[in-house]
């Protein structure tokens, strides 16, 4: 078949808006992977999107890998969302106050968790767990929390450690103007290391308000967690007094109905106490959560004393969004997802290994990534001793050719139901070409 490389290097549109971006928004981007900075060149502007299709200023199309990092789980502006959000919007964007569509898209996630009693609706996935660390130190009494290197949360303060992908894309080891004094409440373990965990429960137990941890990480390339360690995620919080946080904001909703945990089932020792959920639960709209065991979400303000708010949350059209999204993730769109995934991975698998290009590819349902490495990765270390270089040059190959990958060698590949055979070959193609190209 004839190359598919359809798209210059060159953006001229892109290069404009990022020119006039720079002026008024610091690096001329709102997020900062968005920037390319790790494989260079120019950050696409976008236009439109449809499906599993994007189009960028330069009125070029790309097969959309990323899917807002997540969220768009049935593809680009779905018929029946959009038919959803314009039915809400038609009646009012915002009303600071109470409203049925909140409560549907609650009831929504309670019905699909088991172990989530309560839930209490945000705006972004960071505040999220920012709310529930918050939440978890006032019912234990407690300030220290535990993370693991890798894992990200969003740019919570106390959680802004060894944060994964933005901040490794970045090369940064922390972030300034995070006070020693935040970051010291803040014990960072290394991922799936079971006896570092017990380390720090034998030196600090009585001080850990909560462990949080990524269901399965997604930050740092796809890593799950090794057989047992949530298990003892589970017994030593347990142990000691502590609240597991279960961070779903990536894998909630989309590996699969009810997220990781109804992939992996609830660990020996009973469910985490705390979730936090984001991205397919907004449908592509600012909509985020944190719930769990009734008991302690009853110590949020206005029953309890822990203050939490948000003028814009439970949003009605973003729960609108939200609401009609889960609704249509069915059993056909998992298997969906699941298929496309291992089209793509089983594409990346023979033209890596055709072309002698070194590659470890991790899951977590149809959550993916391809290391630019050999073996196994269980944690951070691990996750960073891989070719960064050698992936740029694959991103730019791929990008010329139509697809448009996550802009970092950190990150999950996101498909939609939205990719039907057409966008497979589209991709399964540009793999099979741009692999011989950086060979
Ligand atoms: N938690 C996890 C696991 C995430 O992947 C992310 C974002 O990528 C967040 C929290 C933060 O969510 P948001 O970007 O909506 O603030």
């Amino acid at each position: 078949t004839a190359d598919p490389v359809t798209h210059p290097d060159t953006a001229p549109a892109s290069d404009a808006l990022l020119a006039r971006a720079r002026s008024v928004i610091p690096g001329g981007v709102n997020s900062p992977v968005r920037a390319f900075r790790s494989v260079g060149g120019t950050p696409r502007f976008m236009e439109r999107a449809q499906g599993p299709w994007l189009w960028d200023a330069d009125g070029r199309r790309y097969l959309d890998l990323v899917c807002s990092w997540g969220p768009m789980i049935l593809g680009h502006a779905h018929p029946e969302v959009r038919a959803a959000v314009t039915e809400a919007a038609a009646q009012g964007f915002s009303f600071g106050m109470p409203t049925a569509r909140e409560v549907a898209l609650a009831e929504e996630i309670v019905a699909r968790v088991e172990p989530v009693e309560q839930v209490r609706l945000v705006s972004s996935g960071t505040e999220a767990t920012m709310s529930a660390i918050r939440l978890a130190r006032g019912f234990t009494g407690r300030s220290v929390v535990v993370k693991f290197a890798g894992c990200y949360h969003g740019h919570v303060d106390a959680l802004l450690a060894s944060a994964g992908s933005g901040v490794a894309t970045f090369g940064l080891p922390d972030s300034p103007g995070v006070p020693a004094s935040a970051a010291g409440e803040t014990v960072v373990l290394p991922y799936n290391d079971v006896p570092a965990l017990e380390a720090a429960f034998a030196e600090r137990g009585s001080e850990i308000a909560a462990v949080i941890t990524e269901a399965a990480a997604g930050n740092m390339g796809v890593v799950p967690p090794a057989p047992g360690f949530t298990e003892a995620l589970r017994r030593l919080t347990r142990a000691h007094g502590a609240l597991l946080v279960s961070d779903e904001v990536m894998t909630g909703f989309r590996c699969s109905a009810s997220g990781w945990l109804g992939l992996e089932g609830v660990p020996e020792g009973g469910a985490p106490d705390l979730f936090t959920f984001g991205k397919v639960m907004g449908g592509g709209f600012p909509a985020a959560a944190f719930g769990g065991r009734a008991d302690v979400m009853a110590r949020l303000a206005p029953d309890g004393p822990v203050y939490q708010a948000g003028t814009l949350s439970g949003n009605p059209v973003a729960s609108a969004a939200g609401l009609a999204t889960l609704q249509r993730c069915t059993d056909e769109v998992y298997q969906r997802l699941d298929e496309v995934s291992e089209a793509l991975a089983a594409a990346v698998t023979d033209a890596f290994s055709r072309h002698g290009i070194p590659h470890r590819i991790q899951w977590a349902g149809s959550m993916f990534s391809v290391f630019f490495r050999e073996g196994q990765v269980t944690g951070y270390e691990d996750a960073k001793d891989q070719d960064t270089a050698l992936f740029g040059r694959f991103f730019h190959a791929m990008l010329r050719r139509g697809v448009h990958l996550p802009p970092s060698c950190f990150e999950s590949w996101f498909v939609s139901a939205a990719h039907d055979d057409e966008a497979v070959e589209h991709a399964v193609r540009a793999i099979g070409q741009s692999a011989a190209e950086i060979a």
